[in-house]
This record gives structure tokens, C-alpha cells and sequence, in this order.
């Protein structure tokens, strides 16, 4: 998922170059303390269209070294594209794992995530990386309460996000290890808004 609209006190971090994200997500080290500079993959991000992300995502089995890597790999996709939130099957891998950074909330990975409960309606605008150059409204809920891993620790871990973007994002990117896009919930494709008509811009 990507910003439509500049939301305010949001950190920017796609500024950061990714190089320096990767050492801080590395565990803060300082440079000259790590040996060998990471191997960095940005990896292209599959679009609408692409079967893979219309798959119902496997479950991850076991948190090994390659969830790992996965999940690096998706954060340096996501910083790079740039993106607030990214699954798995946007990068050709059918596993359900999601990566999500919003304002206000730290940024975390979730492994075998799900909705545990959801309630209320509320119209959001939203943007999708696989669904470049356009945006579109449509109804989310207010409330959500998502579980899944940390792989941190592999312990379940339970966020809750209300009427904010992290409920957004929890249900767009949970919604994309299920095979579900943002667009399968608008009338049709004339309800996509190209981003050039966004009246920010326009104004
Ligand atoms: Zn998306």
C-alpha cells in the first residue's frame, strides 16, 4: 500500500537511503562493525494482472534464516517503491507475510497473519504498489484486530488499529495474502482515479 495523501508527522523514511535502512534494521550496528555489507534486493514489484497475487498465500511453516531474508527484502522493496505496508505475492512469493510502516505506530512484520475482528465502515482512499498510478475509494472497517508472528521472537503478537491507517493497511495487506486487491472492492474499473487527477494536484 502506498500514501495517497501526505499524511501529516509521517517520517519520510523512503528518504532514507536504503542502504542505511538495512544497517539499522540490521540491529543498529554501527557500519564499520559489520563485515560484509548486506546483499540488498529490491525486487520488482508484481502488478494487478499477475496470478500470483491472486492466490490464496501458504501459511509459513517454520521462521527460518530465508522468512528472514524474505522480510528484508520486502522492506527494502517496500522503503524503495515507496510503500507504507507490502505483502509477500507483491514480490512473487505466494507465503503470507506482511510488512507494514505508518506514522505514529512501529514499523513490524507480521508472519501468518489474520483478522481476528473487524467492525464498523469508513470511506478510505487508498493506493495499492501493484496497482501503480491510480488510487480509489472504497470502504474499510474502523476497527481491526489483526494476530500473526512476530519473527523476531515467533511469538503471536495482536495489533489493533481504529479509524487510522494502520487499520487500513492491516486489512489491504492481509487482504493481499488472500488473493484479495483493493480494486475488488470498487464498481468496476472506471471507479479507479488516476493520480494525476487527484485534486491536490490539480489545485
Ligand atoms: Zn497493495
Amino acid at each position: 500500500m502506498y500514501l495517497v495523501h501526505e499524511v501529516p508527522g509521517h517520517r519520510r523514511e523512503a528518504h532514507i537511503p536504503t542502504l542505511a535502512i538495512h544497517y539499522r534494521r540490521a540491529g543498529r550496528q554501527p557500519l564499520s562493525r559489520l563485515r560484509e555489507p548486506p546483499t540488498l534486493a529490491i525486487i520488482p514489484i508484481r502488478r494487478a494482472g499477475d496470478p500470483v497475487l491472486r492466490e490464496k498465500a501458504r501459511r509459513v511453516r517454520a521462521i527460518d534464516s530465508s522468512i528472514l531474508k524474505l522480510i528484508e527484502d520486502m522492506w527494502e522493496t517496500m522503503y524503495d517503491a515507496p510503500g507504507v505496508g507490502l505483502a509477500a505475492p507483491q514480490i512473487g512469493i505466494p507465503l503470507r507475510v506482511v510488512v507494514i510502516d505508518v506514522h505514529d505506530y512501529p514499523p513490524f512484520a507480521l508472519v501468518n497473519p489474520e483478522i481476528v475482528k473487524r467492525s464498523g465502515e469508513r470511506r478510505c482512499d487508498e493506493g495499492c504498489l501493484s496497482v501503480p498510478g491510480f488510487r480509489g475509494e472504497i470502504t474499510r472497517s474502523v476497527k481491526v484486530l489483526a494476530k500473526g508472528l512476530d519473527p523476531k521472537t515467533g511469538k503471536e503478537v495482536r495489533i489493533k488499529g481504529e479509524n487510522d491507517l494502520l487499520a487500513e493497511a492491516l486489512e489491504h495487506e492481509i487482504d493481499h495474502v488472500n488473493g484479495i486487491l483493493y480494486i475488488d472492492y470498487l464498481s468496476g474499473p472506471e471507479a479507479l482515479i488516476p493520480l494525476s487527477d487527484a485534486p491536490e494536484i490539480k489545485a
